[in-house]
């Protein structure tokens, strides 16, 4: 675990503690552990190793540009969904060749960047997706390397809201009603696409590994069926979606994971790729709040801190868990709490109904397991500036995205009366 007490009761980072960073760099505010990130992802490669596969990391998950960058160094290819997250990964380093572009909804521009910059892999989800990606192809008379990502109409037993892999879902193209094989021989026979082959992505947050089993085995019988029509079928993109324990309790297990896809794909030929995101990065993040104020109300107290929704969205989002912890632990006596920031609005909270040690303002709390989908999710609202994010790397803070002033969000903006 990146984030650990000391002896004396004192949260810290990497050899740094997390009070003195508080002070330093301001709250609320977003600290990262290089060295988390690299053990997490060499122990993702490690995992996959044995059926080589090729990991290609979920920029949407965090997609700072040193975060990027440090994994990219460590041989991170990119997952994107948009022709931003594009500019991110190549201005990260990271080689066009080594980015897969997801996503159910890509524009005439993203289509045209990606292949411009020579994307590795296109995965579609539509008929008319491939249609436009052949269209744009010929028109520059190149061939675009295509994948098909299906929907195996399982159920990832997460969240509804990042559930992808049932049919109900906009994500992927049906198998059983022969809409991925049409679509595949579509590819097949034209002249501007290249088949590289099957994608599937069931959800995220996944904390039982069977409805990957259950994915992986009809992608491959989807495959074998598609290689004895004579369609070239190299790569099977086996998606994200493996869960963290946002209680804290342990960190994600890479190696059951690997050990199911090395039974699984044991003895098949197909060159195998991942895209982790969450798994890598939340619990290698953790954000850091002070407490403005505390006030009690009939049955519970309130601990009022100057983080909010529009920093760190899930529990609001998704009614998710994060431990939250003082960064100073403390014998004080303890209280039922909610744990509040300051937006308008019923939903801003960060945890509720919490057994929590009383806090005096100015105190700081360490949200823990905040580095995926965390400060990627953040808004302005409320004229709200982002948290500054931090990297610690070798005995070193980095401020990898620094605070902004209200005068420079005011400056995004054209005032036509003034
Ligand atoms: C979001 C997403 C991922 C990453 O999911 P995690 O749960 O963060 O691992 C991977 N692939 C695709 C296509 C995605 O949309």
């Amino acid at each position: 675990m990146a984030f650990t007490y000391d002896e004396n009761g004192q949260l810290t980072a990497d050899g740094f503690l997390a009070s003195e960073l508080a002070t330093e760099f301001g709250t609320p505010l977003y600290v990262y552990s290089a060295k988390g990130f690299t053990d997490y992802f060499t122990a993702f490669q490690k995992a996959v190793a044995p059926v080589n596969g090729k990991v290609h990391f979920a920029v949407k998950a965090n997609s700072n540009l040193a975060i990027l960058s440090l994994l990219g160094k460590l041989g991170a290819g990119a997952d994107i969904v948009s022709g931003g997250e594009m500019m991110r990964a190549l201005s990260a380093g990271i080689a066009a060749k080594d980015i897969v572009f997801s996503g159910v909804g890509k524009t005439d521009d993203e289509i045209r960047l990606a292949l411009a910059k020579g994307v590795g892999q296109i995965n579609a989800e539509s008929i008319a997706e491939i249609k436009r990606i052949e269209a744009i192809a010929s028109e520059w008379a190149i061939k675009a390397p295509v994948a098909i990502r299906v929907n195996p109409d399982i159920d990832a037993k997460s969240h509804e809201k990042i559930s992808t892999g049932q049919k109900s879902t906009k994500f992927g193209i049906p198998i059983d009603n022969g809409d991925a094989e049409a679509i595949y021989d579509y590819i097949h026979h034209s002249d501007h696409l290249i088949a590289r082959g099957l994608a599937v992505h069931i959800g995220s947050q996944l904390t039982d590994l069977s409805p990957f089993e259950h994915a992986y085995r009809k992608l491959i019988s989807l495959a074998e069926s598609f290689r004895q029509k004579g369609y070239d079928v190299p790569i099977l993109d086996l998606g994200g979606g493996l869960g963290v324990d946002y209680h804290g309790d342990s960190e994600p297990d890479f190696a059951s994971y690997g050990a199911l896809v090395s039974r699984i794909f044991d003895g098949l030929d197909y060159q195998l790729g991942f895209e982790p995101g969450r798994s890598i990065a939340a619990d290698n993040g953790m954000l850091l709040s002070s407490v403005l104020y505390t006030k009690s109300a009939e049955d519970k107290d309130f601990v009022i801190i100057d983080a909010a929704m529009n920093d760190l969205i899930r529990p609001t989002l998704y009614d998710a868990h994060h431990r939250i912890e003082p960064v100073t632990q403390s014998n004080r006596p303890r209280r039922i709490s909610d744990v509040v920031g300051p937006v308008c609005e019923t939903g801003d909270y960060l945890a509720k109904g919490r057994d929590f040690a009383e806090m005096e303002s100015g105190e700081v709390l360490a949200v823990f397991s905040a580095g995926a989908y965390g400060s990627v999710m953040a808004s302005h609202y409320n004229t709200r500036a982002h948290p500054a994010e931090i990297l610690i790397h070798d005995d070193k803070v980095h401020v990898i995205k620094p605070r902004k002033s209200i005068e420079q969000l005011l400056e995004d903006e054209y005032n036509p009366f003034s």
